[in-house]
């Protein structure tokens, strides 16, 4: 789960991370009236979406009177934001987050996310903060240093300071630098973060170190024990399948293909998706039903599907173990009614009551094409999609 700038700040900020005053705001007004708050002689407008690269996408403006920040904040509210992260067709920004400007004599980078294979944090930091990190990375990946933090002990003051001074952090403000990247990794920790991101961290010109970004993604499996952090979801920045999906206890992922997949079970999802591209098809879409499907569920998953003005066949790729063959058949039978099937359906099942269930498709009268193997359904779809 991703949050906003604004949110992910406040949080750090509760973990001794130094930030710029700043407030969220939802109209042009509140800006205004924020930035007279906060006062002085500088402010950044910034673009609140759930996507990075906003600064080269014109959703960070730097503005030297309050003219300026009402004439950003309008042109930026309800602006289609195109970024790097939000593809061709942008995002659009609803909330905004008006901040005190900060001077800026250093931009550094640092970054932590979930290390699969060493089972650790792993904390990453280069001196080249910025709005071009991704470039850093891809082509001078020496410039970023890396520390796997031991959960015994959490990131040690030695290690902190080690970090602090590879990244060019000036001799005295080593000790802000420890509470950051300390801060920063306490916060990561405490709230089941999979991603953690602070670029730039500056260096102020008065020797401050300062977060003027910040980026946290969450564990959706963890999400159970942070009721604080699920409060701070904001649905207008998902899509709105995917949220209709998760209402239903369904796993679903839209994708940029035709063919639509409903499998019960995440790794035969995955190997069905793998086989309907060996074949040349498309996926549309990752879905699955879990290991309690209900027709009632089933239904969904088959109007989520058809939700998709691309999509051109289905396959319902079922392997009954817990979950009985006859049960899904009844489900994919009555949800091909109830939703008027617009498209040619492929079933393979196997498994428990793989007969029965079978059966039941045959004589139910709907034009479905069932399939044995991975490979032939997955061969069937593909020609079926293609019409
Ligand atoms: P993004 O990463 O989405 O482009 P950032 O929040 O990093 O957005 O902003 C982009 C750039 O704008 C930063 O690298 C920084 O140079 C500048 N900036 C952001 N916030 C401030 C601020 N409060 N004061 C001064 N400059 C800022
Ligand atoms: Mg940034």
């Amino acid at each position: 789960m991703k949050i906003h700038e604004y949110q992910a700040k406040e949080i750090l900020r509760q973990y001794g991370v130094a930030i710029p005053r700043g407030e969220p705001c939802f109209s042009v007004e509140e800006a205004v009236a924020a930035a007279q708050r906060l006062g002085g002689p500088l402010w950044v407008v910034k673009a609140q979406i759930h996507a990075g690269g906003r600064g080269k996408g014109g959703g960070v403006r730097l503005a030297r009177s309050l003219e300026e920040v009402r004439a950003h904040a309008s042109s930026i509210l309800g602006m289609q934001l195109v970024t790097h992260q939000t593809g061709p067709q942008g995002q659009k920004v609803r909330r905004l987050l008006i901040e005190e400007g900060a001077d800026i004599r250093k931009e550094l980078y640092v970054g932590m996310v979930v290390d699969r294979n060493t089972q650790r944090v792993c904390l990453m930091a280069s001196s080249e903060g910025g709005m071009d990190i991704e470039e850093v990375a891809a082509h001078t990946p020496e410039k970023i240093h890396k520390v796997h933090v031991d959960p015994e002990r959490g990131l040690t003051d030695a290690e902190a300071d080690n970090i602090a001074v590879h990244i060019g952090v000036p001799a005295a403000s080593l000790p802000q630098a420890r509470a950051v990247l300390q801060g920063l990794y306490r916060a990561f920790w405490d709230k089941d973060a999979s991603l953690a991101e602070i670029n730039p961290l500056i260096v102020s010109g008065d020797g401050r170190v300062i977060a003027l970004d910040a980026k946290m993604n969450f564990d959706t499996n963890a999400l159970f024990r942070h009721p604080e952090i699920v409060a701070l979801r904001d649905l207008d920045e998902e899509d709105p399948v995917e949220v209709e999906a998760s209402r239903h206890g369904l796993s679903y992922i839209q994708l940029d293909g035709n063919i639509g997949c409903l499998v019960n079970g995440a790794g035969l999802a995955m190997a069905t998706m793998d086989t309907i591209k060996l074949f040349g098809g498309e996926p549309a879409n990752f879905l699955d039903v879990g290991g309690g499907a209900t027709t009632e569920k089933v239904t969904e998953a088959f109007k989520l599907m058809l939700r998709n003005p691309k999509l051109r066949a289905i396959l319902v790729n079922i392997f009954g173990g817990i979950m009985r063959c006859d049960v899904i058949a009844e489900g994919v039978i009555a949800a091909s009614r109830a939703v008027k099937l617009t498209v040619p359906l492929v079933v393979r099942m196997k498994g428990t009551n793989e007969d029965l269930g079978k059966r039941m498709l045959a004589e139910s009268g709907l034009p479905i094409i069932s399939a044995d193997t991975m490979a032939e359904a997955a061969q069937k779809v593909v020609a079926a999609a293609r019409g």
